[in-house]
């Protein structure tokens, strides 16, 4: 991987989290990070731009940082930075540690970016957060999913003022005439920039007071439980399958099977549709959900609520690149089954690193004879990365599109 990120006369070392996972090929910045923080730097350069670095002056916020290196690169003046990813806050934590950019280096991740200038806000907690004075930037790296964007422009409008710079960046291919609409619907008029290596910036002026308009998520749909009930399943906006029932998802619940006394981990669980499912087959079953979403785990806890509000208790929401979070604890849970749809890509990369990382992680956590239960597309064949991991799987199900495994450690 390509660590060393060189600009103007300042050079930074940074990676993606996990780093030993990642291809050659990959690096934690691009052509679209560069450009916005060239034409913020010459805006600070030509003093037409004033922000302070404590929470009584205006601020700058950054959403959506992939991989920390616009964090890290504007860490002097101390951000608001606002990710729903685990793995960006990890990218960000590493690269600020690599920099010299934290003051405390003993701690756990939580621990110490509570001493970085950076403050770290999840999507989710920024939706209902305010900061003390008016931001002078909002930098917003445009995210994969609109939902998402349009979430976060309706959170701004909640504080934002025609004298907030809100300037987005991205790829000119996520440009689209959607992202456009959207600036102009809930911030103000909208121009763009020229293209600088395939990348583009977008200019937003806030209109004068904006009134903050009402969220069109959580998304609810309704789906049949593997005995038949309803389940009523909302999605936050960056929520993988927040329009409807993925396909995988659904033959899993037509075939799942939970034990009284099993522990599951529905891992990757994005809005929790197969841990719900497994309350219903096992009303005992203790559920952990497992996602590197905060919008996903936020999803899955409403989830929770909207259809076993008395089985919260014996669930847990946790924030995870793979199982890892659980695997560091001291007290391993002794999970019992692991139910798995694999993610298939991390932000724009197509990648099978991830399902190879939840079945690698799958094989530490669970007990002996646990099982693992896997769907997935029949071209990704999921079945040869199983049979090395444990010598084998079977097929409980099949269309003609996706296959259901199942394997047991051994
Ligand atoms: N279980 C849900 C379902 O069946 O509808 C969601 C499955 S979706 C294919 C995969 C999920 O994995 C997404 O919610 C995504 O956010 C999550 N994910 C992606 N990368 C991850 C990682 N490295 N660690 C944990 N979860 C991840």
């Amino acid at each position: 991987m390509n660590t060393e990120f060189i600009l103007a006369d300042r050079q930074l070392s940074l990676i993606r989290y996990p780093e030993k996972h990642q291809h050659v090929s990959l690096q934690a910045w691009d052509s679209a990070d560069e450009l916005v923080i060239e034409h913020l730097e010459s805006l600070l350069s030509e003093n037409e731009l004033s922000i302070g670095d404590n929470e009584s002056t205006p601020s700058l916020m950054i959403f959506n940082d992939d991989f920390g290196a616009l964090g890290c690169w504007f860490s002097h003046l101390a951000p608001y930075w606002v990710s729903d990813s685990y793995i960006s806050l990890r990218s960000l934590h590493e690269n600020l540690k690599a920099n010299s950019l934290l003051s405390a280096s003993e701690g756990s991740c939580t621990q110490e970016l509570k001493t970085s200038p950076v403050k770290t806000l999840t999507s989710v907690e920024s939706a209902s957060f305010k900061p003390a004075c008016t931001p002078a930037v909002v930098v917003i790296k445009v995210p994969r999913s609109l939902a998402l964007l349009e979430q976060q422009l309706i959170d701004l409008q909640a504080y934002i003022t025609p004298e907030t710079t809100v300037i987005a960046t991205g790829k000119v291919k996520a440009i689209t005439k959607s992202v456009l609409n959207l600036f102009e619907k809930y911030i103000g008029p909208t121009t763009t920039s020229l293209a600088k290596k395939k990348s583009r910036l977008i200019f937003a002026t806030p209109r004068d007071s904006l009134k903050q308009a009402t969220s069109p998520y959580p998304t609810r749909w309704q789906c049949k439980s593997t005995m038949g009930a309803a389940l009523i399943i909302d999605n936050l906006a960056n929520t993988f399958a927040r329009q409807s029932l993925d396909i995988g998802a659904r033959i899993m619940l037509e075939h799942m099977t939970v034990s009284a006394n099993d522990v599951v981990v529905d891992l990757g669980c994005g809005n929790g549709v197969l841990g719900v499912n497994a309350l219903s087959l096992a009303p005992d079953a203790k559920v952990i959900f497992v996602d590197e979403s905060y919008m996903a785990l936020e999803s899955a806890r409403l989830n929770v609520l909207n259809n076993f509000p008395d089985k919260i208790e014996q669930c847990e929401f946790v924030a995870s690149n793979c199982l890892e979070t659980l695997l560091n604890r001291e007290n391993k849970p002794a999970v019992t089954k692991i139910l798995c749809n694999p993610p298939f890509h991390q932000q724009n990369a197509i990648t099978d690193h991830i399902a190879w990382q939840m079945f690698t992680d799958s094989r530490d956590l669970l007990v002996k004879s646990g099982h693992l239960v896997v769907v997935g597309n029949r071209h990704l064949e999921y079945h040869i990365k199983l049979k090395k991991l444990f010598g084998g799987a079977k097929v409980l199900a099949s269309d003609k599109k996706f296959v259901i495994l199942g394997t047991a450690k051994r």
